[in-house]
């Protein structure tokens, strides 16, 4: 598989990463270090998981599959969202010995889902944690895993010097992210993206987005991977495996990406945001909500509804990709300011008030 250099480190990554946090029946360790064995042995050489990811399970997982690889041919990476230093440190020491290796090669401050948790993890400790175990050399690596807007997380990574960033990328939202991919790729970072098939809707909804598809895409899961790979900042793909077939129709686009064009690129983008009939592009000109709602993460919620996603998906969506209370629609006072600028004359009122009605008549969703 085609790997490219991640950031200024020494590291190629395969184009395809593994992400570890979609397993099946997580309990059946044997099982998924099957699946992720079957992905070492097509070419995928960069696997990621964390502590928290399929109820403790996806690192004990990896840990059984490592034990079958060649170390040196493999880069593992995982996380803490601990603010605290003290806590960071053997959050690394239980992933260590979970996975059964002595060093990281990349570890993520995790979850920083808004400013103010990033501040915490600066004030708690936790990045200069982060930065003492890289000095012993418990971790090769230290970047950033976020679901910021790309300019909040602009700030961030021009804040510290960390070697790379983990972040939500897709044919469906990337305006809202493409300012971090921008100034990553500036700084010299590694950009790894997670959910690059929109966390399964793209392939879920393959005909509603046949459009992503260029003349030689073979299908939609290729066309997403292709839209993603074709940005050079961009050096790796994580996509979250929980079969065989899964791995094998991501190696398969893999082994033959061939990237758009720039000039091919920009069209192909503007095409896809003039043929997105319903659904949040992320691209952020609602903003600034006088009432301080946080519509894109709303409208992005709302995406889950619009592409067959379930009252539980859509709770879910809130309380854990974006960690926001949904009772914070009730803030909107219907003044239409940002109905008035959506690119796609979303009805954000309407859809604010349906998310807020699911939360509450859901509650709490258990992972
Ligand atoms: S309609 Fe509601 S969400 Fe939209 S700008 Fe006004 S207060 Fe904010
Ligand atoms: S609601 Fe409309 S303007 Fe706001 S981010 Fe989504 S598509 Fe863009």
């Amino acid at each position: 598989m085609q790997t490219r250099r991640y950031g200024r480190s020494d590291m190629d990554f395969s184009l395809v990463s593994f992400g570890g946090m979609r397993f099946d029946n997580p309990e059946d360790t044997d099982a998924n270090a099957e699946i992720v064995l079957h992905a070492y042995n097509k070419g995928i050489n960069h696997f990621d998981t964390a502590p928290g990811y399929c109820r403790q399970q996806s690192e004990v997982i990896y840990g059984a599959a490592i034990g079958h690889m060649d170390r040196d041919r493999v880069y593992i990476a995982t996380k803490s969202s601990s603010p605290d230093g003290d806590e960071l440190r053997a959050g690394i020491e239980q992933s260590l010995e979970r996975l059964g290796i002595e060093q990281l090669d990349l570890f993520y401050i995790w979850w920083v889902t808004s400013l103010e948790v990033w501040r915490q993890r600066v004030d708690g400790g936790a990045v200069a944690a982060a930065f003492k175990a890289k000095d012993e050399g418990l971790v090769r690596h230290v970047a950033v895993s976020s679901h910021l807007p790309g300019d909040d997380l602009k700030g961030v990574i021009n804040e510290v010097d960390l070697d790379g960033v983990l972040l939500g990328y897709c044919a469906i939202n990337f305006p809202y992210r493409d300012a971090a991919v921008t100034a990553a790729g500036e700084k010299q970072m590694g950009v790894l993206t997670m959910n690059p098939l929109g966390g399964g809707l793209i392939p879920q909804n393959a005909e509603r987005f046949d459009f992503i598809r260029d003349v030689d895409d073979p299908n939609v899961v290729a066309a997403a991977l292709r839209f993603n790979l074709s940005n050079p900042n961009i050096t790796s793909a994580l996509v979250g495996f929980t079969t065989k077939d899964h791995v094998d129709q991501a190696c398969e686009a893999a082994e033959n990406f061939k990237a758009h064009s720039a000039a091919h690129l920009a069209k192909l983008r503007e095409n896809i945001l003039d043929q997105f009939d319903g659904i949040c592009t992320g691209c952020g000109y609602c903003l600034p909500c006088p009432a301080g709602v946080e519509i894109p993460k709303f409208m992005d919620t709302f995406n889950v509804k619009v592409l067959g996603g379930d009252d539980r998906a859509v709770a879910g969506r809130m309380q854990y990709h974006w960690t926001l209370p949904a009772e914070t629609g009730k803030e909107c006072t219907q003044c239409g300011e940002c109905e008035a600028k959506c690119t796609q004359h979303l009805p954000i009122c309407e859809r604010i008030e349906e998310i807020v009605e699911i939360a509450e008549r859901i509650g709490e969703v258990q992972l």
